[in-house]
C-alpha cells in the first residue's frame, strides 16, 4: 500500500503510476489515480494489478498536472472498485494508507448533517467531512487541517482539491510520508524510493506533521499546528 501525489510540469497521470509501481513491492489489492485537468477533478481505479490501471488510462486517458496515486491494501471494505481510493467528495479527493479509528463516530456525524456515505471504507469519511467543512465555509486548506484535527488511528493522507491546480495537503501519524522536491514541480511518496526517479532532495515529514505543498513552497505544520521547519535532505537510492 502507498500513497504519491505530484504538482508538476508534465502530465501527471504517467508519473502517478511509475511512481505506484516504484510501492508495488508493499502489496496492494486495488489502485487509482485522481488528476486536475484545466482544476476539473476526475480519477481512474482499477481492483488487482497496476498493470489493470495501466490498461485502464490507455483506453480512458486521464490529463492534468496535478494529481494523487494510491496502492489498497483494504482494511475497511473488500477491495471492490467502489471502495478503491482517491475516494471523492465534491472537489475533494483524498488517498490514504492506514486507519481511521474513529470513523464510525465521523460517520454518523456526517449523518447527523445529512451526508450519505457510498463506500464501506474509513476513507471516504474523511473525503466527506473535507467536503462538509467546505460548504460550510471553510477554505480547502481549512477544511483539510480541521479534518485532520477530527482524526484518530494511524494514517497518511494527501488531498488534492478540484479548482486548486497547485495545493496538495499531504499528513502523517503513524505512517511515514516524505515530500519531494524537484525543478518547479513537488512531489509526495510514501517513501523516498517512489520518489527516486524524480528527485533526491526528501524532506521527511515527522510525527503528525501537516505539509501544504504548492510547485514552489512547503509549509509544514507540527501536531499543534504550530509551523515548523524539517530539514530537506539529499538522499541516494540506486535506480
Ligand atoms: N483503511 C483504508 C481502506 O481500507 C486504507 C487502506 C490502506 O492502507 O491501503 O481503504
Amino acid at each position: 500500500c502507498g500513497i504519491v501525489g505530484v504538482l508538476g510540469q508534465h502530465e501527471a497521470a504517467p508519473i502517478l503510476v511509475e511512481a505506484l509501481k516504484r510501492l508495488e513491492y508493499r502489496g496492494y489489492d486495488s489502485a487509482g489515480i485522481a488528476t486536475l485537468q484545466d482544476g476539473a477533478l476526475d480519477r481512474r481505479r482499477a481492483v488487482g494489478k497496476l498493470v489493470n490501471l495501466s490498461d485502464l488510462l490507455v483506453h480512458q486517458p486521464l490529463a492534468g498536472k496535478s494529481g494523487i496515486g494510491h496502492t489498497r491494501w483494504a482494511t475497511h471494505g473488500a477491495p471492490t472498485l467502489n471502495n478503491t481510493h482517491p475516494h471523492r467528495a465534491g472537489r475533494v479527493a483524498v488517498v490514504h494508507n492506514g486507519i481511521i479509528e474513529n470513523y464510525r463516530a465521523l460517520r454518523e456525524e456526517l449523518a447527523r448533517a445529512g451526508v450519505a456515505h457510498q463506500t464501506e471504507t474509513d476513507t471516504e469519511t474523511v473525503a466527506l467531512m473535507a467536503q462538509h467543512l467546505i460548504d460550510g465555509g471553510a477554505s480547502p486548506q481549512e477544511a483539510a487541517q480541521q479534518t485532520i484535527a477530527k482524526l484518530e488511528g494511524a494514517y497518511a493522507l494527501c488531498f488534492l482539491f478540484e479548482g486548486e491546480s497547485d495545493l496538495l495537503i499531504a499528513a502523517r501519524k503513524g505512517s511515514p510520508l516524505a515530500v519531494g522536491h524537484g525543478e518547479g514541480e513537488m512531489y509526495v511518496g510514501s517513501d523516498a524510493i517512489a520518489l527516486a526517479p524524480l528527485t533526491d532532495r526528501i524532506t521527511y515529514l515527522e510525527e503528525g506533521d501537516c505539509a501544504i505543498v504548492t510547485r514552489q513552497s512547503l509549509s509544514i505544520l507540527d501536531a499543534d499546528g504550530a509551523p515548523v521547519t524539517r530539514e530537506m535532505k539529499t538522499i541516494r537510492i540506486s535506480n
